[in-house]
């Protein structure tokens, strides 16, 4: 078994045991693998251990992953793409033409531009909308109080699919206080939810903090560190 391959069974008995110990159906959470500043070859031995779903930050970077990966499957089905990092409105469009979903959709006017360049003939581009939830004037998303009204536009768009929230607090090492910002966008999806949008994922939840995310009821985890060790900004090309 690669190094890879036993890294993901270890995160995946993790996701196993908090959706247990949080009462919640087995499987309910899925986990996307975020192998930003990681090759083609890290990607491949995940694939080969069952992993379909990664997650990148870096357009250029990920666009020669996807190239070099268009023949991989798990399955029978193609690789899924997740834009999870900082998106300029001068890329969205090999976004909106390469990948299957955006997590970091930050403000209204990124979604409508991934909105309007998404090709046609692939399906609508699942997005998700950030939310700020620290506060912090320097963070991207949007804050709880502006998100009802981004969501609602954003869910009118044509060739998109608003599937939920996502959320990075600030790094927290205490499992108890790791859970609150959790908390409150659990708390926010439930009231976009009652208020009638067709929400269903909550994208929260890395390395360090799992199992705080699926206790306060992430449905998809961003897992990078854990799966493909520690990232050398360095070498990135
Ligand atoms: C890098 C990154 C991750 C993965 O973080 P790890 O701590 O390495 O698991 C998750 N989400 C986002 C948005 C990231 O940029």
């Amino acid at each position: 078994m690669s190094p890879i391959a036993a890294h993901l069974d270890d995160v995946l008995s993790r996701i196993t045991r908090a959706t247990a110990a949080a009462g919640r159906t087995a499987g309910s959470v899925r986990l996307l693998a975020v192998s930003k500043t990681f090759g083609a070859d890290a990607v491949r031995d995940a694939v080969a251990a069952g992993q379909r779903a990664f997650g990148e930050n870096y357009v250029q970077e990920a666009l020669d992953k996807i190239t070099a990966l268009s023949d991989a499957t798990v399955g029978g089905e193609a690789l899924e793409w997740h834009f999870i990092g900082p998106l300029q409105s001068n890329k969205t469009r090999p976004v909106a033409e390469h990948f299957d979903w955006v997590h970091s959709v930050d403000r209204l006017k990124i979604a409508e531009r991934l909105s309007a360049q998404r090709p046609t003939h692939l399906p609508a581009l699942q997005v998700c909308l950030q939310i700020n939830i620290s506060g912090e004037a320097s963070k991207s998303g949007v804050t709880p109080d502006e998100a009802p009204a981004v969501a609602r536009a954003i869910a009118a768009l044509p060739n998109l699919t608003l599937r939920g929230l996502m959320a990075i607090p600030e790094p927290e090492d205490d499992p108890a206080r790791q859970r609150e910002p959790f908390r409150a966008v659990r708390e926010l999806f439930d009231a976009l939810r009652a208020d009638g949008l067709a929400l269903d994922t909550l994208s929260m939840g890395m390395s360090g903090d799992l199992e705080a995310a699926v206790a306060e009821g992430a449905t998809m985890v961003r897992i990078g560190t854990a799966i493909f060790g520690a990232r050398d900004y360095g070498s990135r090309a």
